[in-house]
């Protein structure tokens, strides 16, 4: 039996990268899985999250809640908002188990068996509640830098598809509809949800059982696209960087608007990928490699006092005045926000927030977000024009 440390070839967590591109996960285990500071800081939050719920649904005792917290709080990556994110993901929990006709069986942590679906799968669903022929899967994710939509999520689906394995045993057969929600509190606090019938998922996981296993099998095909940002061969991929070479064929003649929309879907990945070479090539020689043409020098830094108190003091000393020396800034919105938590911000200053449409962003055609609008910018420029 895998221990919970050991990795699936085919995780769920990995299956947006690996249905899209089934070459990715025999290319990337030549590479070292590497963990990051934003990884680590997430497992903590996690941790964090599953003690709230602990004491919310299943009724941890105070003493125990406390004694884990001390612990949890003792680590480096300990940040307050911790606590905050925590208690969402929780009240979510909670507020989702009332809404169940009767009290829901509650498993936090739950370890799924995806074998019937991907060859050697497993995973960890954070939150499974079931009754009342209802299956609802929670899924937390403490990033705040990409919003993660539960809307078709294979990750979100094969862990239903464990969870309905693992409970076959006493609901079996009397499960009939899944929803499945993202908690991502430092990006919204609404939770989305996608709903499907059980037949719905299942056979959904039919389908991508023949994909699972040419992946598994190996050599796969390789298939770049958005997914490669967290493909550990990333760098090194021929065929990612075969994609955005190619769009060298363009050159020679003037360019058509269409060939300029068609660039842009093209080279979508260019500025990442280059930045991906930069991170490998900076990386390699860190640790004394070679890359030929290439060497790291020393970036631009910018003075400091050694011992800043020290140096204010020989201020204040030689007779200057501390109103002279210190700065009295407002916090900003966001740090204010940060600070009162997002309800009592709300409460208190939500009526006082302005939101001004922002700079024109070129997206493409399926980004979600609603046209630009030209004639409120009109307006504001209108009124900007009036106050002068
Ligand atoms: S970088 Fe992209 S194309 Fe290359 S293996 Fe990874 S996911 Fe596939």
């Amino acid at each position: 039996m895998p221990t919970p440390t050991e990795h699936a070839l085919l995780s769920a967590s990995s299956a947006y990268r690996w249905l899209a591109c089934t070459a990715a996960p025999r290319f990337e285990a030549q590479f070292p899985e590497r963990t990051s500071e934003y990884a680590e800081e997430g497992r903590l939050a996690h941790s964090v999250c599953e003690l709230y719920a602990r004491r919310k649904l299943l009724l941890l005792s105070d003493r125990a809640f406390d004694m884990r917290l001390a612990e949890l709080r003792e680590d480096p990556r300990w940040s307050d908002e911790m606590l905050q994110t925590a208690e969402t993901y929780a009240c979510y929990l909670a507020e989702k188990a009332a809404s169940y006709p009767t009290t829901p069986y509650v498993a936090l942590e739950i370890r799924v068996d995806l074998s019937d679906y991907i060859p050697e799968g497993f995973g960890t669903c954070d939150c499974a509640m079931i009754g009342d022929g209802a299956l609802h899967i929670t899924d937390y994710k403490h990033g705040k830098g990409v919003p993660v939509s539960a809307t078709g999520n294979p990750q979100m689906r094969l862990y239903a598809l464990g969870a309905l394995k693992a409970f076959a045993p006493v609901y079996g057969g009397v499960i009939s509809g899944v929803s499945m929600g993202i908690c991502q509190p430092r990006l919204s606090e609404a939770v989305e949800e996608e709903r499907m019938t059980v037949e719905e998922l299942r056979e959904w996981g039919e389908s991508i059982k023949p994909v699972a296993r040419e992946a598994y099998d190996g050599p796969g095909r390789f298939c770049p696209g958005e997914h490669c940002r967290f493909c550990r061969g990333k760098s090194q991929c021929r065929a990612r960087a075969e994609q955005n070479m190619a769009l060298e064929d363009f050159r020679g003649v003037p360019l058509s608007d269409t060939e300029i929309g068609e660039l842009l879907e093209r080279g979508k990945d260019l500025v990442q990928w280059y930045a991906d070479l930069q991170t490998y090539a900076s990386d390699t020689l860190l640790a004394g490699g070679e890359i030929p043409g290439w060497k790291l020098v020393a970036g631009r830094s910018n003075r400091a006092f050694a011992d800043t108190d020290a140096a204010y003091q020989t201020l204040l000393t030689a007779g200057y005045d501390e109103a002279l020396l210190y700065d009295r800034k407002p916090k900003t919105l966001s740090e204010l926000e940060k600070m009162l938590g997002k309800k009592k911000f709300a409460d208190l200053l939500g009526k006082q927030v302005v939101k001004p449409q922002g700079k024109p962003t070129l997206v493409p055609m399926s980004d979600k977000r609603e046209p630009y609008s030209t004639a409120a910018s009109d307006f504001a420029n209108l009124e900007t024009m009036k106050s002068q």
